[in-house]
């Protein structure tokens, strides 16, 4: 793709999921790995309102090159990338449901979601709790670089999910998933709910890959 189609696929991504309410006010951002470094969206912008032109251009360092300045969870996004040498694009989200999850008190910090569907276990797989911290607390960066080296998709706690995927689609498709899972987990709440088995599971990472 192109610099201009993956600036179009980040802008329409994002009113997809604005659109959704999966982003709520100007929470949320999402970036790409392009040749040279990175695109981003923009610090302060909504995904609702994204300009194609204005979003931020970094360089393989994390530098800001050009457009609007980036993201202050730009960091996140680096860490991710630095353990992640597939990843294509990440998205990072506050949605509703997965930071209800984050919350949690008794939460499995090694696994946070249960396996309730076969689409959870394809696309995302597992995910690790990250030890809360303040937003912009640089030490976020070093948890968030030891968790990616387990599980491209990560729940910060208190915070929100990041997920890396190997394109826009698939980190999108997946970040959706834990949003759609953290809700079935609260809507099942004390009921029993049947998790698929450890051979339901190992048979769907054999054929999907996840
Ligand atoms: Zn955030």
């Amino acid at each position: 793709m192109t610099h201009g189609d993956l600036r179009e696929a980040i802008v329409s991504h994002a009113a997809s999921l604005f659109t959704r309410g999966l982003s709520p006010g100007t929470s949320g951002n999402i970036s790409v790995r392009t040749d040279d470094g990175f695109l981003m969206t923009p610090t302060g912008a909504s995904f609702g309102a994204l300009d194609a032109s204005r979003l931020s251009r970094l360089d393989a360092n994390g530098r800001h090159l050009d457009g609007d300045p980036p993201t202050k969870e730009a960091f996140l996004h680096t860490a991710m990338y630095a353990e992640r040498p597939e990843a294509r694009a990440i998205v990072h989200l506050h949605s509703t449901y997965a930071v209800a999850v984050a919350c949690l008190a008794d939460a499995d910090p090694d696994d946070v979601l249960p396996p309730l569907t076969p689409y959870y276990v394809m696309r995302v797989g597992r995910l690790p709790l990250v030890r809360y911290a303040a937003p912009g607390d640089r030490s976020l960066a070093a948890a968030v670089r030891a968790g990616a080296r387990a599980s491209h998709a990560l729940l910060l706690a208190n915070h929100g999910p990041i997920v890396a995927g190997r394109s826009l689609d698939a980190a999108a498709a997946a970040a959706e998933e834990i949003e759609e899972t953290a809700k079935l987990v609260l809507l099942l709440a004390d009921r029993r709910a049947r998790r698929l088995t450890a051979d339901e599971v190992a048979e769907l990472r054999q054929r999907f890959g996840s």
